[in-house]
């Protein structure tokens, strides 16, 4: 692995270093406060080219590679999980989705709108009763003439009130479990759908996140992605490849609670001298970088191996696990070196650590991690 950036890589992440500090960070406590960051700014990063990373040009994609996608991913993070969020999900879950699954007809007919951020997308497997054990999703789609009737309920779904387009998991098949399971584009204005914001999250709340409700959804056959009963695959390598960006993004999020907390150390006088002289504050500083080191490496890693077309969904996992329960540390250790300030929101560390807590929950709970890595190292399933 080269550890070197290309050209073009270290040109795209300075235009999202430069983009992030200027109109991501600055904003990211009061969107916190306010539960909503501005619209606007999906327009700016569909503009920057953000939201068409991978995605071919043909199809209004800004092409590039999963490394470029990792290393804007994490600056994206440092500035506002929130806003990370958007990009990894109508990005990295649905247009990325589109492109590798979508017949021809629906890459024309949302790639173009989901890479420029006219449109956004959402993706919706959750359901209230099944979470880590998404095969088995009860939402069903039957067959009625030329169209499928849709009906269930999806919750968590991020962007959920803000997408055009749901990228939806059904079961239209009587095979139990994930076999069963397909996967639509079905937009967001289509009768029957109708959505609720979930309020009153820990972190993440500047994002619009939704419960969606499907009372005899309507959609035509061509809205069906992937051959019939091939849902699930689109689904898990979907979330293969997001556990990259959900990583990268924690990696974000750990170097945001470094800088701050070195920045601090640094002003903050106890004892007669700044706390930077404090021994144990720099072990406090020694922990969060060397875990920003290494949450980073296996993140690049994950990315190297995607743009050489080599396996990486075990090295996903591992990276997803160890960057996500590390930006916890991270964001947790950094509050340490602020003390009571911490712990109020004019400084940012508390919101990191509002925002690291979900990353170990999302796309396969960390306990769902341990047990793919486990499965690739035994053979056998322990779920
Ligand atoms: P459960 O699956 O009920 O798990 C509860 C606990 O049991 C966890 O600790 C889990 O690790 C453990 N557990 C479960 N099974 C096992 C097992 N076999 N062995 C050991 N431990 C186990 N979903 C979407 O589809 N789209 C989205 O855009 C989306 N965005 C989200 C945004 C937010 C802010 C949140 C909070 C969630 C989002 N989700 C989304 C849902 C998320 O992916 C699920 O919350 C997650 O998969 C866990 O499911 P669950 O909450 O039902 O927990």
């Amino acid at each position: 692995m080269n550890l070197e950036l290309t050209e073009e890589q270290a040109a795209v992440r300075q235009l999202a270093k430069d983009f992030v500090d200027r109109e991501v960070a600055p904003h990211a406590t009061e969107w916190d406060r306010a539960e909503q960051v501005d619209r606007a700014i999906v327009k700016t990063m569909g503009e920057l080219g953000f939201l068409g990373l991978t995605i071919p040009e043909e199809y209004g994609g800004s092409g590039g590679d999963h490394f470029a996608y990792a290393l804007v991913t994490e600056e994206l993070g440092r500035g506002d999980s929130a806003v990370r969020g958007i990009v990894s999900v109508s990005l990295g879950l649905v247009a990325k989705s589109i492109a590798a699954w979508g017949s021809e007809e629906q890459k024309q007919q949302w790639l173009p709108r989901l890479t420029s951020g006219d449109a956004i997308g959402c993706f919706g497997l959750t359901e209230p009763g099944t979470g880590s054990d998404a095969g088995n999703l009860t939402t069903k789609a039957v067959r009625d003439g030329a169209d499928w009737v849709i009906s269930g309920t999806k919750m968590f779904i991020t962007n959920g009130t803000w997408a055009d387009v749901v990228l939806l998991f059904a079961r239209t098949g009587a095979e139990p479990g994930h076999k069963g399971v397909s996967a639509f584009l079905v937009p967001t204005d289509t009768p029957g759908l109708s959505r609720r914001e979930i309020h009153g999250k820990l972190g993440l709340r500047g994002q619009a996140t939704a419960e969606l409700v499907l009372e005899d959804v309507r959609v035509p056959a061509s809205a069906m992605i992937a051959p019939e009963g091939k849902g699930f695959s689109v689904a898990m390598s979907a979330l293969a490849k997001g556990r990259m960006s959900v990583a990268a993004g924690c990696v974000g999020i750990a170097q945001a609670a470094l800088d701050a907390a070195v920045g601090y150390a640094g002003e903050r006088d106890q004892f007669g001298k700044t706390i930077a002289h404090h021994q144990l504050v720099q072990e406090l500083l020694a922990d969060i970088a060397l875990d920003v080191d290494a949450a980073r490496l296996l993140t690049w890693r994950v990315a190297d191996l995607i743009d050489r077309g080599e396996p990486f969904v075990t090295e996903a996992s591992k990276a997803k696990l160890f960057a996500s329960e590390a930006a916890v540390r991270c964001a947790n250790n950094a509050l340490q070196v602020f003390g009571g300030y911490g712990y109020i929101d004019e400084y940012p560390v508390g919101k990191l650590l509002r925002d690291a807590r979900v990353m170990t929950l999302y796309e396969g709970t960390s306990q769902i991690q341990k047990l793919l890595i486990g499965r690739a190292l035994t053979g056998v399933s322990a779920f």
